[in-house]
């Protein structure tokens, strides 16, 4: 086996090897040497050798050494330069790369081979002193992070210590014997910290830095990055080394990040940033602000430091028609690393760019029109998840006031919270429930649990492809980068605004990570429009998609809201919830302590007219589509009074003896009431109450059809049903009622009787029950409870325990259990249908609006998915994406 595969050096080898193996980066840089472009020619040790590293306690496959060596003379010969030579050095920058981009997560080292002498050589050979012996202090500086574990803020103190000193705002400024002094400096501090000298010898060099590379692999932010993506430990990163291009050898010579199209925004147009005369992660890590690419960027941003497009026009239009080639050749938007070198663009890395959920849904559209993608692809390329981000506040447009602070618009979203300073602050607030927005001047990779735990991210320094913006788009958090006008003194723990305004930590602060706008306290704010976009791929998802998507909903309200979002219908209308509603408790109360069956329909009757009320509203508001109504489903107890004060109100109210009352409360009290005295078990000791509710349905049916002139076809949905028998008893009372108000009505009702599947008896009789249901609608959120026997409302309290040791990956109440409740779903459609094979099957679980779940519900042909009101466009997009 090879371990080592060159490119750019002649013949590219590396193609021969799967992406997978190379990583991103240096499948990446094969291609775009492949295809022609300018990249410093290289090698990648693929990433089984990382394998190997960590199951031979760090150490390294035979012959790797060889292989490296014969790739180290094929990048010398394509250079004309040797590795730790005299005259003309080789310098080497030695880059980390896994299967999936991890940005900033794990650890390179550039300028590798400088030592005492070469970088005299590189001088000469350049003409640049000053060059050189620049790049040779950022060497030290990172190789001694990187490699010997000494942080970076040791030398960061010596460098702005000397810089002060000389009355300098930019490293730029330094002199050539003033780098050298520093340098000596820096050797001086590894000497006290470490007790040896900087190594001299470039092998060393090189060894020390690729086992850091690999060893980056476990370092704390990249085993948090892998946790949070789901990314194998098993993967290993590849480790890719590079001939040295330089983007500091003075002002014609410059480093940036560039996007095809906008990755906030989605708009066509090259963007991004760079800085003269800089180096490496000069951009990202946000030392100096950097500059526009384009000029229409340049003057959108209102930024006076010229654009590439006037410095260096040849380099730039070079670098469009590069953007505009691997566009096309990957079908993506593509987030390109670059180095221009004495005016020489060079290409260090392209991958698909990370970009907010708008943006990708605005991507994904334009490349369907411009024929660069297919619609399906179009379809696929939107996370459905991040439908409801669309669904995004933003500042209402009539509020004005003055902003205390303005940056870049990194990651789109208005939101307010408390101002923390740091990841740690922010992970405990948002523990105890507290919503913050992260304040920093920069964020580092290592704030990258901060982050997920705030709502907002906020930095005075960095650009638009800082981590920070990078990080945050990814994770579609909310964020403003670069608000140059405010300071963070963490001192004092102080966000200094304009106008002297200052702001404390636990303030309200608002963010708008659409504008860039900073604002004092909460604002109000506002749902957006649907955009065009965003309705035309529901379009295109509907036609592709075979699931129809129904909503949860109890109220007209909810009903409403989800014809808006595109719900076929209601696929769980609860009704507990309309005896709650302003008196019509007092009268549930009155029918629930009624002492004998006279009383309680006494009651009933006065409730009826209200319930007729309610569906007569919703049905007309789903004007013709199916409605799925469930019978009362909790434990009557639940609407009677909880404490002493309380039973006074009620039996004052109800004009009863407290002690009557209570005596009544007293014997409805359960031991354990979600196995209780609930569901159609309630229809079978109290078979009036549900007769009433099938009687306010079909009688609503009735006025509903004479008023639209359409048919209602209502459908009656008993809950908690195990046995056949239990279903028979409750639908021949139904039935009872539908002839009933046939005849009182004069006109012929269609309706369909069916019951919940939540009981694991219910799946595995299926093929009974279903004689006796039209339908059948997998209740997931109790099945899940009945199949664990685990409580949701109490699960949360050990759960969490279970995640973090590993013994349960996902919570499954948010994400279905494929193998325990799927199973039991998949046994209850094949039976079912085994019965009746035009049996309607639809899943009314929180399930129903999780795209995995979805795209389980898939595989068992499901009519149907329904879910809350606002997850209906991610249930229409995902039922596509699983269809296709
Ligand atoms: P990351 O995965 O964090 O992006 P990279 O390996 O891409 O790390 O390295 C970071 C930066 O270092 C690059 O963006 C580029 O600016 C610089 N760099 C890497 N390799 C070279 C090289 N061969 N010549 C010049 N600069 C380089
Ligand atoms: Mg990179
Ligand atoms: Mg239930």
């Amino acid at each position: 086996t090879n371990w080592v595969y060159s490119f750019g050096c002649g013949e590219t080898q590396s193609l021969d090897i799967d992406r997978d193996r190379l990583g991103g980066k240096g499948a990446s840089l094969a291609e775009m040497a492949r295809m022609g472009l300018p990249v410093p020619p290289g090698l990648t040790i693929i990433s089984d050798v990382c394998q190997h590293f960590y199951v031979h306690a760090k150490g390294f496959p035979d012959g790797l050494k060889q292989e490296i060596e014969a790739g180290l003379r094929a990048i010398e010969a394509a250079t004309g330069r040797q590795f730790g030579g005299a005259e003309t050095p080789l310098l080497l920058s030695v880059r980390s790369g896994s299967r999936v981009s991890m940005p900033g997560m794990m650890d390179t080292v550039l300028n590798l081979g400088l030592n005492d002498e070469t970088v005299k050589a590189l001088a000469a050979d350049t003409g640049d002193e000053r060059f050189a012996w620049d790049s040779y202090r950022r060497f030290i500086q990172m190789y001694a992070d990187v490699v010997l574990g000494l942080d970076q803020e040791f030398f960061e103190e010596i460098l702005e210590d000397r810089m002060s000193e000389l009355g300098y705002a930019y490293e730029t400024q330094l002199s050539a014997d003033e780098l050298k002094d520093i340098v000596s400096e820096y050797e001086k501090l590894l000497d006290e910290e470490l007790g040896e000298s900087f190594p001299q010898d470039p092998c060393e060099q090189l060894w020390g830095a690729i086992s850091a590379v690999f060893s980056s692999w476990t370092s704390a932010r990249a085993t948090a990055y892998r946790a949070l993506h789901d990314i194998p430990f098993d993967w290993g990163t590849a480790v890719n080394i590079q001939a040295m291009v330089f983007g500091n050898l003075g002002n014609d010579s410059a480093t940036g990040v560039a996007f095809t199209r906008n990755p906030s925004t989605g708009e066509k147009a090259l963007y991004g940033e760079f800085l003269l005369n800089a180096q490496g992660e000069d951009v990202v890590a946000g030392i100096r602000t950097p500059q526009s690419i384009t000029e229409a960027g340049r003057i959108a941003s209102g930024a006076e430091k010229p654009s590439l497009e006037k410095l260096m026009p040849r380099a730039f239009s070079e670098l469009v028609t590069v953007a505009a080639r691997l566009e096309r050749h990957y079908g993506d938007l593509q987030d390109m690393e670059f180095t221009i070198e004495r005016g020489t663009l060079w290409m260090l890395q392209t991958r698909n760019g990370k970009r907010a959920a708008g943006a990708a849904m605005k991507i994904a559209m334009d490349m369907a029109d411009e024929g660069l993608i297919s619609r399906d692809e179009a379809i696929i390329r939107v996370d459905p998840a991040t439908l409801d981000q669309m669904l995004h506040p933003t500042i209402s447009p009539d509020f004005k006031a003055n902003p205390v602070g303005s940056g870049l618009p990194a990651s789109p979203g208005a939101v307010t919270g408390e101002i923390v300073f740091s990841a740690e602050e922010a992970i405990s607030a948002h523990a105890e429930g507290r919503k913050v927005i992260l304040v920093r001047t920069e964020t580092s990779p290592e704030d990258i649990h901060g982050m997920t735990a705030a709502e907002g991210v906020l930095t005075t320094r960095g650009g638009m492809t800082s981590h920070a913006a990078v990080v945050a788009r990814g994770m579609g958090v909310p964020c403003v980068t670069g608000a140059g006008n405010m300071r963070v003194d963490r001192f004092d723990n102080i966000l200094h605004g304009v106008g002297g305004v200052l702001m404390h930590a636990g303030d309200l602060v608002t963010i708008d990570g659409s504008t860039g706008r900073v604002l004092k306290g909460a604002v109000p704010t506002q749902k957006p429009a649907l955009s065009d976009d965003f309705q035309r791929l529901m379009g295109w998802a509907d036609a592709a998609r075979r699931m129809k998507v129904r909503t949860n909903a109890d109220t007209p309200g909810d009903a409403r809201t989800a014809r808006e979002f595109g719900a076929e219908g209601i696929g769980l209308c609860r009704t507990e919830h309309m005896f709650f509603e302003g008196d019509r408790i007092k009268t549930m109360r009155r029918m629930i302590l009624a002492e004998d069956e006279a009383g309680r329909r006494a009651a009933l009757d006065q409730l009826l007219p209200m319930q007729r009320a309610d569906f007569e509203e919703i049905f007309a508001i789903m004007h013709g589509l199916p409605v799925t109504i469930r019978l009362l489903d909790p434990p009557l107890h639940e609407f009677l009074p909880k404490n002493e004060e309380e039973r006074e109100e009620v039996a004052r109210a109800l004009d009863m003896e407290t002690s009557l009352l209570k005596q009544r409360v007293e014997a409805l009290y359960e031991f354990n009431p979600m196995l209780g005295h609930r569901g159609c078990r309630l229809a079978i000791s109290f078979p009036e109450i549900a007769e009433m509710q099938a009687r306010a349905i079909f009688e609503a049916a009735v006025a509903a059809a004479r008023l639209t002139g359409e048919a209602v076809v209502p459908e009656i949905m008993v809950p908690l049903v195990s046995l056949r028998s239990e279903l028979e008893y409750v639908k021949g009372r139904i039935d009872g009622i539908a002839g009933t108000v046939m005849r009182e009505s004069g006109m012929t009702l269609t309706y369909r009787v069916g019951t919940m599947i939540e009981l694991p008896r219910a799946a595995l009789r299926a093929h009974e029950i279903a004689e006796e249901a039209a339908f059948f609608s997998l209740g997931t959120n109790d099945l899940t409870q009945t199949t664990f026997g685990l409580s949701r409302d109490d699960a949360p309290g050990f759960l969490g325990a279970y995640q973090k040791k590993g013994i349960l990956e996902r919570d499954p109440f948010m994400s279905l259990d494929f193998d325990g409740v799927g199973e039991l779903m998949k046994l209850a459609t094949e039976r079912g249908r085994m019965a009746k094979p035009d049996l309607q099957i639809g899943i009314c679980g929180e399930h129903g609006g999780d795209p995995i779940s979805i795209r389980f519900c898939e595989t068992l042909a499901l009519d149907y998915v329904s879910c809350s009101p606002f997850r209906v466009p991610t249930a229409r997009l995902a039922a596509a994406q699983a269809s296709i």
